[in-house]
C-alpha cells in the first residue's frame, strides 16, 4: 500500500521508515511533488495534524498521515506545546528554542515535561487519530549530539541519557512519535 507521510522533515521520515513493515510503501511530500508550505494554524496538535493530512488527501488524492508534536513543560503550563517549533520566533531555530526554554526554567525545581505526538490518518475516506506520550524532564545543560529539536535537553523518565545521546533505534522504542507510530502500525496491520 502506498501511504504519504505529510512531512518535509527528512529526520522524521528516516525515523518512521525504519519502523514500517515492507508492505507499506512510504512516500514523502517530495515523492508526490508537493512542495507547498502547509500552514499549521490550529491551536492543538490534533488540529495541525488534521490540517496537514487533509491538505494532501484533498489536493493530491492519497491516503496520508501527518503528525504534529509538542514539548509540554509542567511548570510552564504546557508551553511551548503547539508552538514548540517556533518557540523563539521564526524562522524556527532549535538552538534558540532550547536556550529560551533553559532560561525560562532557570531556578525552577519542577523540570517535568513530556513530548506528545498526535497523528491523523486519512484512509479510504475515513479519519483516525493516534497519540503517543514520552514523559521525562528538561536537563539544565545540553547533552549529546544526535537527534534534532529539543533532544539534547530532554531526558526520558527512567533513563540517564538525553534523547541526543541515544541511537535513533533506542529513541524510537520509547519516543512519543515512536509510540504513536506503533499505534498507527498496529492499526494498519489489522486491516489486512
Ligand atoms: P513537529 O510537529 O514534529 O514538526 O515538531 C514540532 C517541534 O517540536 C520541532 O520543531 C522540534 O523542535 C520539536 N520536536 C518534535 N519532535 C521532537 C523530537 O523527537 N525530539 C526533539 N524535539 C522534537
Amino acid at each position: 500500500m502506498k501511504l504519504v507521510f505529510a512531512t518535509h522533515n527528512l529526520n522524521k521520515l528516516a525515523e518512521v521508515q525504519k519502523m514500517l513493515p515492507k508492505s507499506i510503501e512510504l512516500l514523502s511530500l517530495k515523492d508526490i511533488n508537493c512542495f507547498d508550505d502547509i500552514e499549521e494554524t490550529a491551536t492543538s496538535l490534533e488540529g495541525n495534524a488534521q490540517i496537514k493530512a487533509n491538505y494532501v488527501t484533498n489536493k493530491f488524492g492519497y491516503n496520508c498521515f501527518a503528525d504534529d508534536t509538542g514539548l509540554e513543560v509542567s511548570s510552564l503550563n504546557g508551553a511551548p506545546g503547539v508552538f514548540s517549533a517556533r518557540y523563539a520566533g521564526e524562522p524556527s531555530n532549535s538552538e534558540k528554542n532550547m536556550q529560551k526554554l533553559l532560561s525560562k526554567l532557570h531556578g525552577k525545581s519542577d523540570r517535568n515535561a513530556q513530548f506528545r505526538t498526535s497523528i491523523c490518518l486519512n484512509l479510504n475516506e475515513k479519519q483516525f487519530l493516534f497519540d503517543g506520550i514520552c514523559t521525562g524532564k528538561i536537563l539544565t545543560n545540553k547533552q549529546g549530539e544526535k537527534g534534532f529539536g529539543y533532544d539534547p535537553i530532554f531526558q526520558p523518565k527512567d533513563y540517564n541519557s538525553s534523547f541526543a545521546e541515544m541511537t535513533s533505534e533506542e529513541k524510537n522504542k520509547i519516543s512519543h512519535r515512536g509510540l504513536a507510530i506503533q499505534k498507527l502500525i498496529e492499526f494498519l496491520k489489522q486491516l489486512n
